[in-house]
């Protein structure tokens, strides 16, 4: 804090000034806050986890023993260099094996991977599957099939005629060129060049990155049987059965260009051409358990080139990522066990409750949606899960076999475990407290359908929640944190989706127009902070967030005078509870940030910088009440000024 500036004139300095001055950002970086904060420790404890299973001689088939192994054998690039790329020899023989449509799509049905999920641009295989429920059938579990296929990230990387990209795509077919002959594969050249022409035709069918913010779009429903007449070219027959899902007869196609154009592509592209593309893309799908010439090949073009990294990333960094993310819930079990105890969740469960009781009024008390439309906020309320922590169910690792040294097959055997893992869901009842993040993670996850938030346990802890400290603190921080991710399925955003997931607007087009109307002065008030000369924040860009900020702000402040039950809160350190409040808020948005990252987030960012966000008490008339602010004070608003929209 810096106690020499009065709250009511820069509360973020008053809330933030001794850390601003003493922190620092560190050295690589553009900026340093809270959520950097979190992510740094937890990624120490994490690491420090993993190592200490690969050591710790655990019972065979414990979790324990799981990561620790799979992690050791990460590690063990002795072991893996001695196998050169003898483990693919297998999957490269199936791939030498195919003769026609017919065996072709069978091996594509066999990538059909679910390593993708809503947010996924790009899968790793042609197509990838997402299990989750329909978007009109929130009864049933249906596999989206997503677009895919391509080894540079986007399809403007292919497609973008400007020098820059074409001479990346040099870059890029040399690099397919280098990966062939890695695999001993003659004339590597001009296969390299039939490589790249293929993905570019696949890059042609993908959906344009636009299309992504339009989830009506992603709406297709298709039935099993239409595929052959939609999307002709692909042996569907041949393609499911191999996928496991000879017996599937709905499906949810969210880019039908995309699959369209792969089928097609089946049909028209020279057999040659798709074994050389499938032979380069499982070297580069497997090239973290391969032997080192693979890295070295690959960090000129992806690390370097695309990335702009300097150096490649240790082998430990990357066994740590590799083990968190074929193991993710095993480690969340050990990472959980040791910082995130049941107390701690019992803590955070009671707040979500406090929180939800008070959007509860809050909703019923809103002017700018109708009385029929209120009655549906508060149906999806009532439906709305949401998830503390970690699940209450973890994954059953049983049935995977994580086996010492082995750290090719120990990905493939994780590989196939999730597939059928998640390929059960198919059979089973929607599930809306199935986990998308893993506890181990910072992070707020909004799902909408299903109608659940997830607040992962690495999230929920200090500074950010303490579930040993002061409850006025933590419902200012994490708590307005919390019911700010919570307003948003009740905003713009999620007024599409249903009390049940499912997609339709539930607003009606005066509900919007009122909504609007009382959102305005919001944007006016951010469009008048500038932080450099000529640099303005863009009230409109950052309005939807804004918007939840305070309404998060209002509820967590009606949750924690709920968790009092009536009694007066304690003075602590001369603050008293709602002072506490207002006081974590602001310091939940300290961040220090290069100019230049100023200016990215000025001009590109939905959110605006922190100490803009923190101004959000301006508008907070028990803000004024704690802080005895006063007309003169430069952040006053007259009681009519403050904007009033929850
Ligand atoms: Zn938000």
């Amino acid at each position: 804090m810096d106690h020499s500036v009065k709250p009511g004139d820069d509360f973020y300095l008053y809330a933030n000034g001794g850390w601003l001055a003493a922190a620092s950002i560190p050295a690589g970086q553009s900026s340093y806050d809270t959520r950097a904060m979190l992510a740094e420790k937890t990624s120490q404890r994490v690491t420090k986890l993993i190592q200490e299973a690969a050591t710790a001689n655990s019972a065979p088939g414990t979790p324990s023993q799981k990561v620790g192994a799979y992690y050791a054998s990460f590690m063990d690039q002795a072991a893996i260099d001695s196998r050169g790329l003898t483990p693919l020899t297998s999957e490269i023989a199936a791939i030498t094996a195919i003769t026609n449509k017919s065996s072709l799509s069978a091996y594509l049905g066999s990538t059909l991977n679910s390593e993708v999920d809503g947010l996924t641009a790009n899968a790793d295989h042609v197509l990838g599957v997402w299990i989750n429920q329909g978007f009109e059938d929130s009864d049933h579990n249906l596999p989206h099939l997503w677009q895919g296929g391509l080894g540079m990230p986007d399809r403007e990387a292919y497609l973008d005629p400007s020098p820059k990209m074409a001479e990346l795509r040099e870059h890029y077919q040399a690099h397919i060129a280098a990966i062939l002959k890695l695999a001993g594969i003659a004339d590597a050249d001009t296969k390299a060049a039939h490589v790249l022409s293929l993905e570019i035709r696949i890059a042609q069918s993908h959906a344009p990155d636009s299309d992504a913010a339009d989830v009506f779009k992603q709406n297709n429903p298709w039935k099993r049987t239409e595929f052959p007449l939609k999307a002709p070219g692909m042996d569907w027959s041949a393609y499911f059965a191999s996928a496991g899902l000879a017996n599937q007869m709905d499906f949810i196609v969210w880019q039908p260009s995309a699959v369209i154009g792969i089928a097609a592509l089946v049909n028209s592209a020279s057999i040659d051409s798709w074994k050389d593309y499938l032979k380069f893309h499982l070297v580069e799908h497997y090239a973290t358990v391969l032997p080192t010439t693979v890295a070295a090949e690959d960090f000129p073009f992806y690390g370097k080139t695309l990335s702009g990294a300097q150096s490649p990333p240790d082998r430990n960094t990357a066994a740590i990522a590799a083990t968190n993310a074929a193991l993710g819930q095993a480690v969340g079990q050990l990472y959980t066990a040791r910082y995130f105890p049941p107390e701690a969740k019992a803590k955070a469960e009671a707040m979500a409750r406090d929180i939800i009781t008070a959007y509860r009024t809050r909703i019923a008390n809103l002017t700018c949606l109708s009385p029929g439309t209120k009655q549906k906020a508060l149906a999806k309320l009532a439906a709305f899960k949401i998830g503390i922590g970690y699940p209450d169910i973890w994954i059953d690792y049983s049935t995977l076999n994580i086996v010492p040294r082995d750290a090719f097959g120990n990905m493939r055997r994780v590989e196939a475990f999730n597939r059928s893992h998640n390929l059960s869901q198919l059979k089973q009842p929607v599930d809306p407290i199935d986990w998308p993040i893993n506890p181990q993670i910072p992070g707020a996850i909004i799902m909408f359908s299903p109608n659940a938030e997830f607040f992962s346990a690495g999230l929920l802890q200090p500074p950010y929640f303490d579930s040993h400290g002061d409850a006025a603190s933590n419902y200012g921080s994490a708590g307005a944190g919390m019911a700010h991710e919570i307003s948003h399925s009740f905003d713009e955003l999620g007024n599409i989706y249903d009390a049940h997931g499912r997609l339709g607007k539930w607003w009606t087009a005066e509900d919007t127009a009122r909504y609007h109307a009382a959102t305005v002065a919001l944007a006016e008030q951010f469009n008048s902070y500038c932080p450099l000369s000529g640099l303005c924040v863009n009230g409109k860009q950052v309005l939807g967030e804004n918007i939840a900020d305070l309404a998060g702000l209002l509820v967590a402040h009606d949750a924690y005078i709920l968790s009092l039950k009536g009694k007066p809160d304690v003075v602590i350190d001369g603050l008293s509870g709602d002072q506490r409040f207002f006081l974590a808020f602001s310091q939940r948005w300290r961040k220090l940030q290069s100019e230049a990252a100023l200016r990215r987030q000025i001009t590109s960012d939905t959110h605006a910088p922190g100490q803009y966000r923190s101004d959000t008490v301006r508008n907070i008339d028990d803000w004024y009440k704690a802080y005895d602010i006063a007309p003169s004070d430069k952040l006053y608003l007259k009681p009519e000024d403050r904007i009033r929209i929850w």
